[in-house]
Formats: structure tokens, sequence, C-alpha cells
């Protein structure tokens, strides 16, 4: 089986095959050139056109991009709290919410409440409209569970989901999201200590912050990664800043995500380190948070990612256009910055840079053929550009009105 996109007016390349990762000072150097992608057997197999392709698509006017890697997401969830986030913009605190049954709690109850085919049909269909915008490959957090029984069931539900899906996901444990109640925190991280021999994830993840975790657990949690040979996650500094980067370097995290209150001093170090920094502009707006030092950490040469932080309390969002949209603006970024974010470093926090995440000869055939040159994804900001997304060379999306791309020998 064989298809070849032919005639794009944009192909994003990386500046040279096989980096497992791309640090922000060097975006730059980004290919964004005319031309053609072929896949044969899954496998992205020339970057030249192929008469003898068996499905030929038109991709004129349009950018072809590897799929894009959503490395940071808390599905599978249940229900939203769209009725929070009305109290939360007029003014209402946190600690009022929550007291009227709000938070990482309600979410906590509704997860519980729900049955596992309700869970699976709300992240499935949510899983096809992020498809629809591009993501080919998307991480899933259990921390919903607040307790050992849950969390385990929103790894297995992760899986099945995982299963049913075109895309294909990563499993993250956030064994500390929230403390469950009737728990310390030094109480439940020994309950998380019990529950990690029985978790198959590839990361495990942390939420420190006054109200959850300290730097301390996180420094338990690496130590437990590195036991069991999962990579190390961890929410940080994203309401206050308690230095948690450099336990997390020590630790060799593999990425520290939020840092919209990254220490000044933490930032040289983490731009130095092959720990990536995940942005996620999505929650900062619409937390109305601090903003995260994303120029900054990008001429400091550190490896950032963006993500949609896609989840029920912070950031109901899913598309990773607008997300790129938002860093764009927010950051300061160039295009081909936010596109970096959004594959090949994003591909390289979930552990999958060798194989996904850019558009190289022997990569999957994970690709997705936006409507207009890249330049437009920012500037016609909320609009979604995808005309089309394969996945391992397969046509697994067409937006209504741009069939006229796919067409025969
Ligand atoms: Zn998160």
């Amino acid at each position: 089986m064989s298809v070849c996109l032919r005639g794009a007016a944009q192909v994003l390349r990386p500046p040279e095959d096989g980096l497992p990762y791309l640090r922000h000072d060097r975006a730059s150097s980004l290919s964004l050139a005319p031309g053609s992608v072929c896949v044969r057997d899954g496998l992205i197999a020339a970057l030249e056109e192929d008469p003898d392709a068996e499905v030929a698509i038109d991709a004129s006017g349009g950018a072809v991009l590897p799929g894009l890697v959503d490395c940071h997401t808390h599905l599978p969830f249940a229900g939203w709290r769209a009725e929070e986030y009305e109290l939360k913009v007029a003014g209402v605190a946190y600690e009022e919410i929550a007291l009227r049954g709000g938070g990482i709690a309600s979410s906590a109850r509704a997860f519980a409440e729900a049955s596992d085919t309700e869970v699976l049909e709300q992240a499935g269909e949510l899983a096809l409209e992020m498809l629809a915008h591009g993501t080919t490959t998307f991480e899933c957090k259990s921390g919903y569970g607040l307790s050992a029984e849950e969390e385990l069931r929103a790894l297995r539900l992760a899986a099945e989901l995982g299963g049913r899906l075109v895309q294909r996901i990563a499993s993250t444990a956030l064994l500390a999201h929230a403390v469950p109640d009737g728990y310390t925190a030094d109480g439940w991280m020994e309950e998380v200590e019990r529950l990690v021999p029985r978790v198959e994830a590839q990361a495990l993840d942390i939420y420190v912050e006054s109200v959850a975790f300290s730097v301390a657990h996180l420094a338990r949690m690496g130590e437990l990664a590195a036991a069991h040979g999962m990579a190390l996650r961890a929410h940080v500094e994203q309401f206050s800043t308690t230095r948690s980067v450099p336990v997390a370097l020590e630790h060799g995290a593999r990425s520290v995500d939020h840092l919209a209150c990254l220490h000044p001093d933490d930032l040289g170090p983490l731009a130095r380190s092959e720990c990536a920094a995940v942005l996620l502009p999505g929650a900062e707006l619409l937390g109305d948070e601090h903003v995260a030092p994303g120029r900054a950490l990008a001429d400091a040469g550190a490896i950032c990612a963006l993500a949609s932080d896609m989840n029920p309390g912070t950031s109901p969002v899913l598309s990773l256009p607008l997300v790129a949209g938002l860093a764009v603006r927010r950051y300061g970024w160039s295009v081909r910055e936010a596109l970096l974010a959004l594959t090949l470093n994003a591909a390289w926090v979930i552990g999958r840079s060798g194989d996904l995440g850019s558009i190289e000869p022997g990569k999957r055939g994970d690709l997705v053929l936006l409507d207009c040159p890249t330049e437009h994804v920012p500037y016609r900001f909320g609009r979604n550009p995808v005309a089309l997304v394969l996945m391992e060379g397969r046509v697994v999306y067409i937006r209504p009105g741009q069939e006229w791309r796919v067409g025969g020998r």
C-alpha cells in the first residue's frame, strides 16, 4: 500500500534526520520548502513524488506536517465542569468552589459514578475531535481516581481507549494529583508506593503545589520512577514558585509541565538539560494564570513542547492548532517554534521521537495536511486548518469539502 501527498506548498522537515529532539534555539533550522511525501507500508518512504503510488493526494496550497502529538492530556475523564468555569471567571475563589463541591474532587466523583462504557464513549468522542484537529498521538493520564482501585481503573480504561482508536496513546500514571479525603499527603504517598508496582504506564506524574504535593514528594516519585523503569513527569510551578525544577532535574525527569511561575534561576539549568519544558498556554489563558517564560526558554535552548492539558477543570481545550496560536501570541514564538513543540519535541516527551514527530524516511507515516501555509495557523486564530489526516499512510480523516484532494493513481 502506497500513498503520496503531492505538490505541497510546504513540508515541515528537521534540519537533519535522526534527531531525538531539537532545542528551541535551533527551531529556525526547520525547513518548510515545497515538496511531496510518500508513505509505503505504513512508513515514510520518500520525499519526492512517486508516480506509481496507489493513492495520490493533491496537497497543493497546503502544508504537510508530521501528525501532531499532544503530550499532556488528562483523558479519560467523566463529565465537565462548565458551571465552575463561570463561577471562576466571575471571581469566585477556588477554595469557595471546592467548598461548593467543585474542583478535582468533583471530577473524581463523576469518574467513580460513570460506567466504563460512559467514560470510554466520552473519551472516544473527544479523541475523534482531536483527530479532526490533527492529533495522531496523545498522552492519557490517570489522576481522577483518587483511590488505588480507581487509579488502576483509569489506566485500564486508557489502555482500552488506545485499542479502540485509530490514534496511538501513551499512558501516564498521575498517582499524586490531589490528596484524597482521609489522607495526608505523606500518607497518600505511602499508598502510591504500594500502587506503583501494579501500574502499567510509561511514566509517573505528580502535581507539586501548595494545595497538593511537596517538592519532597516529587523526589520520592522520582525514586519510584527510577526503581520501576518509568519516566518521571511533573506538574510544577503552575500557581506558585516551589523551586521544584532543580529536584525534577536531579531525578532525571523527562518533562516539567506548566512553568508559569518558573524561578529565573531555574531557567538556565532546565534549558541545558534533556528534560522538556512542556508549556500549556490553554490552561494559562483559561485559568488567567501567569504566562510561562516561553520566549526565554526557547532562546536559552530548552527542549520546549506544547500540549492541550485537555481536562475538565482548567483546560477543556483539545485543538492543537489553537494551542499553537496561543503560544505564538503569548510567548512571542515563531510558527516553526510552535510546530516543533507540537511534533518532534512532544514525541520526545512521551519517548516516541524514534519513530514519530518528524517527516523523515523510516518514521511512521502519520501525517497531517493543512489547507493553508503554516503561517496561517496562528494568524487565523481559532480556525481549524486540518484538511486531512493519515495514520501510517492510511487516510483516517478528511474534512468535508476536501474530498477532491484524494484520488487514485
Ligand atoms: Zn495537567
